[in-house]
């Protein structure tokens, strides 16, 4: 989705934390080893259960798994008895927009807000985020530099949220879906307009410009607007917009200096020529064809599909202001998109996890997990897809994405089975970032003394 919204501002964030709900701000500092007890392991290096294993954390990360049987817990350790719990890594979402909000649809809002809306929505998102048991995020497209700030943020232990992957704005091309299109020709909202907000720009030349100038502003990944959308006035979303040859500038920039590509992309032709152009992941995908399909699975490209917010954009959205002119283009790319994912899955594309929160609320990200499974995935698939897969698209997989010696400490817990009942997932009940307890619903963490 989203083209505007906002500047992350630190001061105003920090009045923010302080408004937060003590559940979302507090964190639980545990000594610097611990044995997590888990009754059921699911560690995303393979599609398998575990039953009765044990963790060891020192500080940030684990140092070891293995069965419980193989681990003398010293007497007076500090353990936390997950032994009741179904344990996986800390989920990732490949595809938010941790400034936006789903309750502010009307085009209007666009010359309204002021840049310190989206700080303020970047600091209550993120807690919501991490609660919801995502430790860590891909964030494709914001303000400059809201995400870079927000990551920044975050790893400094200022506010409490996921790791951040940080794009900048998306480059998209003028009149393209990443344009404040629709108004008159004075009306503009722009915060460096001699930069065109680092995002607008038409040729590989300029798209080159808008790449450097990113990365010199701290990105961690490039975003493309290949194709039109469905949240943006006056384009469709079936037409290319970047060609391949800016594609190709964009992401032999980006390569150079070990960044990754994701291609908002739902038009036939358009993925074809990201896909070509070598971008890492196709968003959306809504209108990929057997030729698509074939050319990501020859190049590994990973599709990274949104498909359950279809249902938020269709209800709730409509009440919030939404323009008939998105609501219609949803109906028809909606519908689509689930019956091609479907198709991709079944071939065997790289299937990564990625939602657009922010078109739909922050914190319900993992609804989505429900509609991966009706719609081809295993329950095991589906989560590997928000773990093992997610984290090698990120380029994070040294980190985070299993749990097993070396990565950090990042995992979550559930009171049911989610091989066998994948929607327990939408109810974590546990969530542990690099050592720390951010939410214990279990009372695992209050045996930890
Ligand atoms: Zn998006």
């Amino acid at each position: 989705m989203f083209r505007k919204l906002s500047l992350f501002c630190l001061s105003l964030a920090a009045l923010c934390v302080l408004a937060l709900p003590a559940a979302l701000a507090q964190t639980a500092a545990l000594p610097s080893t611990v044995y997590i007890k888990a009754g059921h392991l699911f560690d995303a290096t393979s599609d398998q259960l575990r039953d009765n294993m044990v963790l060891v954390v020192e500080g940030e990360r684990i140092a070891k798994v293995a069965p419980a049987a193989q681990i003398d817990i010293p007497a007076g350790a500090v353990v936390v008895d997950l032994s009741q719990a179904w344990v996986l890594p800390g989920l990732i979402d490949c595809h938010t927009h941790l400034e936006g909000r789903a309750d502010k649809y009307d085009p209007i809002n666009e010359v309204k807000f002021t840049p310190f809306q989206g700080g303020f929505n970047g600091v209550v998102n993120a807690a919501k985020t991490l609660q919801a048991g995502f430790t860590s995020v891909r964030d494709v497209g914001s303000q400059p530099f809201f995400a870079v700030d927000l990551r920044r943020a975050i790893d400094e232990g200022f506010i409490p949220g996921p790791r951040v992957v940080a794009s900048g704005p998306p480059i998209s091309i003028t009149g393209g879906h990443g344009d404040m299109n629709g108004f008159a020709p004075g009306v503009q909202n722009m915060m460096y307009p001699a930069e065109r907000d680092f995002s607008l720009a038409d040729g590989p030349e300029e798209v080159r410009h808008q790449v450097r100038e990113q990365i010199k502003y701290g990105v961690d990944v490039i975003k493309l607007h290949a194709t039109g959308g469905v949240l943006s006035a006056g384009d469709k979303p079936g037409a290319e917009q970047l060609t391949y040859e800016e594609m190709k500038m964009a992401v032999d920039e980006a390569h150079r200096t070990g960044r990754k590509v994701a291609a908002h992309a739902h038009g036939t032709q358009g993925i074809k020529d990201a896909v070509r152009a070598g971008v890492d992941s196709i968003e959306h995908g809504s209108l990929i064809d057997q030729e698509g399909i074939d050319m990501m699975k020859a190049h590994g490209t990973y599709l990274d599909a949104d498909i359950y917010n279809d249902d938020y954009i269709l209800g709730k959205a409509i009440e919030f202001g939404l323009p008939k002119e998105m609501v219609d283009k949803e109906k028809t790319v909606g519908r689509l998109q689930r019956e091609n994912f479907a198709k991709a899955v079944a071939a065997g594309v790289k299937i990564s996890f990625g939602t657009d929160a922010g078109v739909y609320p922050h914190g319900d990200n993992a609804k989505q997990f429900h509609y991966m499974v009706k719609f081809g995935m295993t329950p095991a698939g589906a989560i590997r897809a928000a773990t093992s897969s997610a984290a090698d698209l990120i380029d994070r997989a040294a980190d985070v994405g299993t749990l097993e010696a070396g990565k950090y400490a990042d995992l979550i817990a559930v009171i049911a089975n989610p091989l066998d009942r994948i929607e327990v997932l939408e109810h974590v009940a546990f969530v542990m970032k690099g050592g720390k307890v951010y939410k214990d619903e279990t009372g695992a963490a209050k045996t930890a003394k």
